[in-house]
């Protein structure tokens, strides 16, 4: 491979989380001895877009301009597919590592799809519901020509929900002249969505704690979580953790974490939420910030809210047996070796949260048959989907020696390279 070096200044989407997609990629390219060509093709997106566009808050005189992006990392395999997400530090980099992300965790539950994903700079808590549609609304008609059924179909992610989804279905919609509710996944059920996509990504996580834990000899019923974020993947790992008879001991979100050694009362909490928003204020609780939750002892730690949050300064202090990734990226290389030296399971993103787009593959391929399933269905396909890639990548980290990440990727990364060699090189 030509040296293409992962930090080199003359790529646009050269940032520390692009370097992080980057080094993993190369470290399992390394390890598999994949072919340098393909190597080299997969460490850059093959298509990326960046737009800039004007944006009306709702006092009508205020006009901000606004960075929205669309990156497709690999072509190969399909449409391709990955969440939009509305955040204040969305770049280039971060956009282009979790499309990169998406082609992996696609290939690994042999879905159909290359990986993309998409986000607008932008902090949603400043957003009216006014506001936030017009801003979806002008970023759909600027990457219209991107996106599409059999193109790039995005999802929700950190800062969109099903309402977004809404609202970029049917402005593509308007555009085309006819529904065309392919075009996203992670809608509400009444305009084409599956039953059980929202809760897919938090219900895929807890499958692979229950594997781990069965791996672990840990017993489910005994444990004790702490899960960081309190959105659509958090909250799903906690009712469901809940349900399963787990203790929630440690919640947060964006502003603050709420810690009882005890077990937090999780319906309490969800209608807490429900009418502040927020975990601030929520009695029968101590205070504890991002940081310190994730230093808490407990048998199993959920990080489900950003990226970088596991790194040098802080894996030699977590005190939890398994880590499952619900976010995208919150481990760090240097992180994941100190983890691994320490005896702590990690479950990887690309292969925990592989269940929303799993279940968003349910989604689109009953759009276009126009044949819907159950939530039993869909349940029990997705629980038998997960359980057989966790087994598979178990079963590759044992063969090999490898941890489970690189085992994950491993497993992606060896589909994409056969469907390379088969299509050949154009022209
Ligand atoms: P969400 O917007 O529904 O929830 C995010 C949660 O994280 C909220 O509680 C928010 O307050 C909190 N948060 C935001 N910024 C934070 C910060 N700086 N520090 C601490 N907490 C913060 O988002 P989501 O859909 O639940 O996604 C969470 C993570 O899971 C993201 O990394 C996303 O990429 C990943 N993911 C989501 C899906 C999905 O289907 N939604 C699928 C795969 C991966």
């Amino acid at each position: 491979m030509t040296d293409n070096s992962s930090s080199d200044p003359r790529l646009e989407w050269d940032t520390p989380m692009y370097r992080l997609a980057v080094s993993q990629l190369d470290r399992t390219a390394e390890r598999m001895s994949l072919d340098p060509n393909i190597w080299e093709r997969l460490r850059t997106p093959q298509r990326a877009q960046v737009v800039s566009f004007p944006f009306r808050r709702d006092d009508y005189d205020t006009v901000e301009t606004v960075f929205g992006y669309r990156v497709q990392h690999l072509l190969t395999m399909g449409p391709t597919k990955g969440g939009l997400r509305y955040d204040n530090d969305v770049n280039l980099g971060e956009v282009t590592a979790l499309a990169m992300w998406m082609s992996w965790k696609c290939s690994i539950m042999n879905l159909p799809f290359g990986g993309a994903k998409g986000g607008v700079r932008v902090d949603p808590r400043t957003l009216s519901k006014a506001e936030k549609q017009r801003i979806t609304r002008r970023f759909t008609s600027e990457i219209i020509e991107v996106i599409g059924p059999d193109r790039d179909i995005p999802a929700p992610d950190l800062g969109t929900d099903e309402q977004v989804m809404s609202w970029i279905m049917d402005t593509y919609s308007q555009q085309k002249g006819h529904a065309v509710p392919g075009v996203v996944t992670g809608k509400p059920i009444e305009i084409g969505g599956s039953q059980g996509r929202r809760e897919a990504t938090g219900r895929g996580v807890i499958t692979c704690v229950l594997e781990a834990c069965r791996q672990a000899g840990i017993h489910f019923d005994s444990t004790r979580f702490v899960i960081q974020g309190f959105g659509n993947v958090g909250a799903t790992v906690a009712r469901i953790a809940a349900e399963l008879g787990a203790k929630i001991v440690a919640l947060s979100d964006v502003k603050s974490g709420i810690y009882n050694e005890l077990g937090l009362d999780m319906a309490a909490v969800e209608a807490w939420t429900l009418e502040h928003s927020y975990l601030e204020g929520f009695p029968d609780a101590d205070i504890v910030t991002n940081q310190e939750l994730l230093e808490l002892p407990c048998d199993v730690l959920v990080p489900a809210a950003i990226q970088n949050q596991i790194t040098e300064a802080n894996a030699s202090a977590l005190r939890c047996k398994i880590l499952v990734e619900g976010a995208n990226g919150p481990t760090t290389l240097e992180a994941d070796d100190i983890l691994g030296d320490r005896g702590i399971l990690v479950v990887p993103d690309i292969l925990a949260n592989a269940g929303g787009v799993t279940v968003s593959y349910f989604e689109w391929v009953q759009g276009l048959q126009q044949f819907f399933w159950s939530e039993e269905e869909v349940n029990d396909r997705l629980i038998r989907i997960m359980k057989g890639a966790f087994k598979d990548v178990s079963h590759i980290a044992k063969q090999e020696g490898v941890n489970l990440r690189t085992a994950a990727m491993m497993r992606g990364i060896d589909r994409i390279k056969e469907a390379k060699r088969r299509r050949g090189v154009f022209p």
